[in-house]
């Protein structure tokens, strides 16, 4: 089953599927960054497309700009492993992400995060802008 994932999408479909994939990548995680939680304006590649990473949905995670920014070209497991926010939570539903296995990824990430389909979130995040 991987392996007949693992096919290029930009050779598969035009522009029009490659949005729709994109958005159901951000649907897994309620729109939040897999990282820190935050919500997720990018798609990030796990194995940088530098070094070979591939379009796929196992190598692709939702992620804020920051921390797609601040990981860059780095391995994302070690990277995420020196944030502030590191969670094993988090790292295991990276893990099993990048193993195809996004059932698992997603049960992790709610455990790590319940609220994280709930718009609260977004709240939160103002508030915590206004006290600063
Ligand atoms: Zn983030």
């Amino acid at each position: 089953m991987h392996i007949n994932d693992a096919v290029f999408l930009e050779d598969l479909c035009p522009k029009f599927r490659l949005r729709q994939w994109r958005k159901s990548i951000h649907r897994f995680t309620g729109k939040s960054c897999i990282y820190c939680g935050k919500p997720s304006e990018s798609i990030d590649h796990v194995l940088p497309q530098s070094q070979g990473g591939l379009s796929t949905t196992e190598n692709c995670v939702p992620a804020c700009l920051s921390c797609n920014g601040d990981k860059s070209d780095e391995n994302a497991l070690y990277w995420y492993r020196k944030q502030k926010f590191y969670d094993p939570r988090r790292a295991m539903a990276i893990r099993a992400w990048l193993e195809g296995d996004l059932r698992l990824a997603i049960r992790l990430l709610q455990w790590a995060n319940p609220n994280f389909k709930i718009n609260q979130n977004y709240e939160k995040d103002e508030s915590e802008y206004k006290a600063a």
